[in-house]
């Protein structure tokens, strides 16, 4: 079967409307549970971005939260290493089907993003962060345009804009890095008891704690970096499906309630994902 027929299903996803709720369930399925990680993971490299920029004091050309994007994306690939297997290019298709999740769901006007907001618009995160997933490597992944929806038009220079941003990426790593290893990690990773008011609050944290994700990522950052300060992750109940990074306190902040917003957009996606990725 072509890569294109394998991935039909997302197409037709693709084109037709949303549902708006998933029915109720208390267990995950690995696809569920997968894009959850997947977005967990994103969602904090994110916020890791606009770390790095606010303690190693780096220049940021454009807005700070497409910077931000950047970082978070080529930092799932430099965690990944070679590693360019399918259970790692189906992690990037979840981070790009949030996105599209995200920008086209039924939602009230005031989640809309509105176009004067620091941060771009969810359809255009989607378009930048499909792009950079397509120029890692075009020739791999030459079903991802159409998979996607990424135009031709844009899909033409996408290996140009991931070689950019990875050339500021491996910059920024050169400049910071640390002289020597550092064995004590400075990233203490935090979970507050889970909240009642989100459902299966146990069950998803349960399930990124046994990943190690989140661990991963602190000690990487900071066995890499040579960061100036002790800094937290804290995994906590807001009352908003959020994620931030607080520079007066050195607290990044990724919401449980996040996490079952994650949830929520993953049961509305059928069981699409093959476990071998196309052309492999
Ligand atoms: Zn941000």
């Amino acid at each position: 079967m072509s890569p294109l027929r394998r991935w039909l299903p997302l197409l037709f996803l693709l084109a037709g409307p949303l549902p708006a709720e998933p029915p109720p369930n208390s267990s995950l399925s690995p696809d569920v549970t997968r894009f959850i990680l997947a977005n967990s993971e994103f969602t904090v490299l994110h916020e890791m971005g606009h770390l790095l920029i606010a303690e190693l004091d780096l220049p940021v050309l454009g807005r700070e939260e497409d910077a931000a994007d950047q970082l978070g994306l080529i930092g799932l690939f430099l965690l990944h290493g070679e590693q360019r297997d399918a259970d790692f290019y189906a992690k990037l298709l979840d981070i790009v089907d949030f996105w599209r999740l995200e920008w086209q769901r039924p939602k009230p006007a005031a989640e809309e993003v509105p176009a004067w907001d620091s941060h771009g618009l969810d359809a255009q995160r989607f378009y930048n962060i499909a792009c950079l997933v397509y120029g890692s490597d075009p020739e791999r992944l030459e079903w991802v345009p159409e998979l996607t929806g990424l135009p031709m038009e844009r899909a033409l220079y996408c290996d140009e804009e991931y070689q950019q941003v990875r050339k500021a990426v491996d910059w920024v790593r050169g400049r910071y890095r640390h002289a020597a290893i550092q064995t004590t990690p400075r990233f203490q990773v935090i979970y507050d008891p889970p909240p009642v008011n989100v459902p299966d609050a146990e069950v998803l944290i349960a399930q990124v704690r046994a990943s190690s994700n989140l661990e991963t990522l602190a000690r990487r950052a900071s066995a890499t970096f040579a960061l100036p300060r002790a800094l937290i992750l804290r995994l906590s109940g807001c009352g908003t499906p959020d994620a931030w990074y607080n520079r007066n306190t050195g607290e990044l902040t990724l919401c449980y309630e996040r996490l079952q917003h994650f949830r929520q957009l993953a049961e509305t996606l059928p069981r699409l994902h093959q476990p071998t990725a196309p052309g492999q």
